[in-house]
């Protein structure tokens, strides 16, 4: 869930899924986008299906996915990529504690909620198959402060939260979740927060591996928390951001 452009991470973890011979479900948030993803799906081919449309924030637009999802597989799920979030541009700006009530309600539930309602939809497919893996998309802004992030760290953090408590929730099920909290990376989604552009520069200057975060370094991590050589691991956020979440306090050398 979340290929929006040939930019997206979903599309990148698409693709390394694919390379996984994976049998793959795009979903897309709007008829706006379907076009896109189905050229996007058709270079995957034998690969990708396109089902849609699914936004999150409607109850019935999940279960008609779900629905088809589950005719389309059988009644089995065994992978579950939560790659989307949403936040009002005017509160990725500015001061924090002018958010509004509505921005802060809008971002939750697009961006955490969604989390909780997908994994619901997704666990009986999953319980058919003795378990799964859902994987969803955070950022540093969860738990530091990052300037301009405001609302969406926010919104990050209650997501963190969210993988913990399904973690612990569907764990009997042998069903893991997890996240990957990303380095930042030129996208749709990433162009909201203001002063990006400046962003990927310093990160990049200063991060350990000294370069920015490629959707396919995102990619193949999800590939390696959906395989059996993740299968001790749930309820982790795992940082794929060429090390930059290590840094503490950094002083240009004279
Ligand atoms: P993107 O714009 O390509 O993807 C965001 C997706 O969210 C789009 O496909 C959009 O259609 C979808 N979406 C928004 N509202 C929705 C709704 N109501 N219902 C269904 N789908 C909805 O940008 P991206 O950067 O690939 O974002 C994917 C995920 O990665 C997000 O959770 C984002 O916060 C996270 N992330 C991004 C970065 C970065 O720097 N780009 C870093 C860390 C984490």
């Amino acid at each position: 869930m979340g290929v929006a452009n040939k930019r997206s991470i979903a599309w990148g973890i698409a693709q390394s899924f694919a390379k996984a011979n994976a049998e793959i479900i795009l979903t897309y948030q709007t008829e706006r986008l379907r076009e896109n993803v189905e050229q996007l799906a058709a270079t995957l081919q034998p690969h990708a299906t396109v089902i849609g449309p699914c936004d999150v924030q409607s109850d019935a637009e999940l279960d008609e996915v779900f629905e088809k999802v589950s005719a389309h597989f059988g009644g089995k799920l065994d992978i579950l990529v939560h790659c989307l979030a949403f936040a009002n541009r005017e509160d990725l700006m500015g001061s924090f504690t002018n958010t509004s009530r509505a921005g802060y309600a809008l971002a939750q539930d697009i961006s955490s909620f969604s989390l909780i309602a997908t994994a619901k939809r997704a666990r009986p497919l999953m319980e058919a198959v003795g378990g799964g893996s859902i994987i969803s998309l955070s950022y540093l802004g969860a738990e530091r402060v990052v300037k301009n992030y405001n609302v969406m760290g926010v919104a990050k953090a209650a997501l963190e939260a969210s993988v913990r408590y399904c973690a612990q929730d569907l764990g009997g099920l042998n069903i893991r979740v997890n996240a990957i909290s990303a380095g930042p990376i030129k996208t749709l989604a990433a162009s909201g927060v203001r002063d990006f552009g400046k962003v990927l520069n310093y990160v990049k200057d200063i991060t350990p591996l000294k370069r920015n975060t490629e959707q396919a370094e995102v990619g193949d991590t999800a590939v390696f928390l959906a395989s059996e050589m993740a299968r001790g691991i749930t309820g982790e956020v795992i940082h794929v951001d060429s090390g930059y979440h290590l840094l503490g306090l950094m002083v240009a050398d004279e």
